[in-house]
C-alpha cells in the first residue's frame, strides 16, 4: 500500500481521496525509520564507548533537543542525569547507569512499551553522548 502511494506521490498522482491515508502511512513509515536509526546509532556508540572505556572512566549524558517535540521521557532522563551529575560532582554518569535510567524512565511512562536499549519511546531524537572530561 505505502509503496503504491509513494510512487503516486512522486508522480504527483495521489487521488484526492487517498491523500490523508498517504500522510498517515508516511508518518508511520517515518516513525519506524527514525526509531530504528536512533537505536542503531546509540547502540553503535555504546559498543564504541565500551571498547574505548573498558574501565568505566568516562562519563556520559543524554543529548536531547529542547523544543515543542521534546517528550516528557527524554526531559526526565536528562533531568535525572543532571541530578546525578550534581550529586556525584561529575560531568556525567557511568554508561551502565545511563542505560538503566533510560530504561527506567521509558517503562515508567509506558509499562507496556516494548523497550529496547537506548529507545525510550518511538520517534526518539535523543542520543547517548560521551562527556569530554
Ligand atoms: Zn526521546
Amino acid at each position: 500500500m505505502l509503496k503504491e502511494l509513494v510512487v503516486a506521490h512522486y508522480a504527483g498522482d495521489i487521488p484526492e481521496g487517498k491523500k490523508k491515508k498517504f500522510r498517515a502511512e508516511l508518518a508511520k513509515f517515518t516513525a519506524v525509520i527514525n526509531t530504528e536509526s536512533q537505536q542503531a546509532i546509540n547502540t553503535g556508540r555504546e559498543l564504541e564507548y565500551h571498547a574505548r572505556d573498558p574501565l568505566n572512566r568516562y562519563r556520559y549524558t543524554w543529548g536531547i533537543r529542547r523544543d515543542h517535540r521534546t517528550t516528557p521521557q527524554c526531559l526526565e532522563i536528562a533531568q535525572r542525569v543532571e541530578e546525578e551529575k550534581q550529586l556525584n560532582r561529575e560531568k556525567g554518569v557511568r554508561l551502565d547507569r545511563l542505560k538503566s535510567i533510560v530504561r527506567e524512565v521509558a517503562l515508567k511512562y509506558d509499562p507496556d512499551y516494548p523497550y529496547r536499549d537506548w529507545v525510550p519511546h518511538y520517534n526518539c531524537r535523543s542520543s547517548l553522548r560521551r562527556v569530554v572530561l
